[in-house]
């Protein structure tokens, strides 16, 4: 078994329960990278990122505020396959360098620690991981509670939904399964998981 922590992703589908599966492992103690919150601050206030969004988007990337107008990035990219492929490019590396260095700074004091981030998966980014949980729950269920949680409409779920790999494929890709059905304790399935990952899986 390795001296230093393993690196256990969580992931799932828009509104399965990542983040608050990801609640109950912190509050045992448990650290968490939130990869795409730090992806919005990195996009936010790094210097580099900065730099290169102007390069891809010309000057007009940035709003009154002075901060990356993510409206007018998400119209550009939506339409603009190029353009999007330089965006990730350019902030994939950053986020992956940014929980490199968290990582270290925590790998010798702990059994594990978490990754959570809803494109796992999708972006490659699990090849570097140890082991990942997903967590599932019925499409219905997801999609009311993110209705409820963010008041948007079913449609602009649906169409979130359409760039992540099905759940199925997440689940049989995946090491481990939270169900977040409400049949099941959430607060079990996580302390039972904590007890093997704090064991080395
Ligand atoms: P996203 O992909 O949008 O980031 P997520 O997978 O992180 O979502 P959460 O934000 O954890 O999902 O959960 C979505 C919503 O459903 C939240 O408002 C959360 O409080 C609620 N929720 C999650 N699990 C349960 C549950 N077991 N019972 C009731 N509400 C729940």
């Amino acid at each position: 078994m390795s001296k230093y922590a393993l690196k256990v992703g969580v992931t799932g589908g828009i509104g399965s329960g990542k983040t608050t599966v990801c609640r109950i492992f912190e509050s045992l103690g448990v650290p968490v990278y939130y990869a795409d919150d730090r992806a919005r601050t990195l996009l936010n206030t790094d210097a580099d990122i900065h730099c290169g969004l102007k390069a891809i988007f010309s000057e007009r990337v940035f709003g009154a505020d002075g901060r990356p107008d993510r409206k007018y990035i998400a119209s550009v990219v939506f339409e603009d396959k190029e353009k999007l492929a330089k965006l990730n490019d350019l902030i994939h590396p950053a986020v992956g360098a940014d929980w490199e260095a968290w990582y270290s700074n925590r790998k010798a004091d702990y059994p594990y620690v978490l990754k959570e981030a809803a494109l796992l998966f999708e972006s490659g980014s699990y090849r570097k991981l140890d082991r990942v949980i997903c967590v599932a729950a019925p499409e219905s269920l997801r999609i009311e509670r993110v209705v409820k949680r963010d008041g948007v409409d079913e449609s602009a779920v649906r169409s979130r939904m359409k760039n992540q790999l099905s759940q199925e494929l997440k689940i049989s890709l995946s090491h481990h399964l939270i169900k977040n059905d409400g049949t099941l304790s959430l607060i079990k399935q996580v302390v039972l998981l904590h007890r093997q990952l704090s064991k080395g899986g």
